[in-house]
């Protein structure tokens, strides 16, 4: 049986990687388990790894593309002796103690990693259109956030796809900015609240392109324009736009912890008091367990409350 750790932190996004700077500045010794590189926001150093210039993180007059930051967090991290494992978890088992973490054959009858106290830093995923373009422009015209890209987009004309509440919320926020705002939806109607859609209807900044799907991001080096195809009479044409957010929704990435960790309808974590699960000893921070801020400062603050919680829990452990 592997030594247990004494903090196991899933996920190395700004909330795994501050908990690990804390955790290990306390000489807890991390280990964190970073995830595994792919074209998705469910690689080490999370979703920042997708996007370009980040203006809003405290501390960076000038800004700073997100895969530096990222390293940063992560070098600062090392630099207290955090180690790392650039693999998945993919199964838990939080009924015994310590903790069990499998990374390598979930099948197999002992874990890989024991952990006395375990913080899931594991972040969400953006949906995505999966059009042609898109993932090639993310960055580059495609965003997933109105409140982290808005501002690069003044004085322009951009589109938003999706038809609920979040989609409207990213449209009127981004009239702010913008010259035009196209909301393209795949319906007559929108899912989005009565309040909501009162709002957008009032906006002279927004305009609806209904019944139509997004069917390719036209650029080379940046958005170009946006093709939609209208479901019903099957016609194509290019929005002229400069800038699309993609506004269909989120998932976080908790499957691995389901049956085991309280989560709400959406599959977020919940938490009570500071970032406690209803496991005592697991703890849950950044975007796993918050779907309304969304932002690495508030993903990175979050981290910080982990590291304190486990630190203080630990040590309660110790007393009993
Ligand atoms: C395109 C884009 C642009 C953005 N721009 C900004 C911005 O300008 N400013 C801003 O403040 N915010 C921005 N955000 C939001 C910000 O990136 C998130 O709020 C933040 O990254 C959340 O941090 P997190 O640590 O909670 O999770 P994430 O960053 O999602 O990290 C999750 C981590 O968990 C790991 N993981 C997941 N599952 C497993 C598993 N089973 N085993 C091991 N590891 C696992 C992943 O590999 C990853 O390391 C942007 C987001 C996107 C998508």
């Amino acid at each position: 049986m592997p030594e247990p750790s004494d903090v196991v932190i899933v996920g190395s996004g700004p909330a795994g990687l501050t908990a690990a700077i804390y955790t290990a500045r306390a000489n807890l010794r991390p280990l964190v388990i970073e995830g595994e590189p792919s074209s998705t926001s469910d690689q080490p150093g999370g979703q920042l790894m997708l996007t370009t210039e980040v203006e809003n993180y405290p501390g960076f007059v000038d800004g700073i593309m997100g895969p530096d930051l990222m390293a940063q967090f992560r070098g600062q991290a090392e630099r207290f002796g955090t180690e790392f494992v650039a693999r998945k978890v993919g199964r838990v088992d939080l009924t015994r103690r310590p903790f069990g973490l499998w990374i390598d054959d979930t099948t197999a009858a002992e874990p890989d990693l024991l952990a006395n106290a375990l913080i899931v830093a594991t972040g969400a995923q953006s949906l995505m259109l999966h059009v042609p373009g898109e993932d090639l422009l993310l960055g580059h015209g495609v965003s997933t956030c109105a409140t982290c890209d808005g501002f690069f987009f003044r004085e322009q004309d951009i589109a938003v796809v999706g038809g609920g509440d979040s989609a409207l919320e990213e449209a009127l926020f981004l009239t702010r900015f913008a010259r035009s705002v196209t909301v393209v939806h795949r319906r007559k109607e929108l899912r989005a609240s009565k309040i909501m859609q009162d709002r957008a209807f009032a906006n002279e900044k927004i305009h609806f392109r209904w019944s139509a799907v997004v069917t390719e991001v036209v650029g080379d080096a940046k958005v170009a324009g946006v093709k939609v195809r209208d479901v019903v009479s099957g016609e194509e044409e290019i929005l002229a736009v400069t800038g699309l957010f993609v506004a269909i929704g989120h998932v976080p990435n908790t499957a691995v912890f389901a049956g085991q960790l309280d989560m709400d309808e959406a599959g977020y974590i919940r938490t009570g008091a500071g970032t406690t699960t209803n496991v005592e000893g697991v703890f849950a921070c950044g975007d796993v367990q918050d779907h309304i801020y969304r932002q690495a400062v508030t993903a990175a603050g979050s981290g910080c409350m982990a590291a304190i919680d486990v630190e203080r829990w630990l040590e309660g452990q110790k007393a009993v």
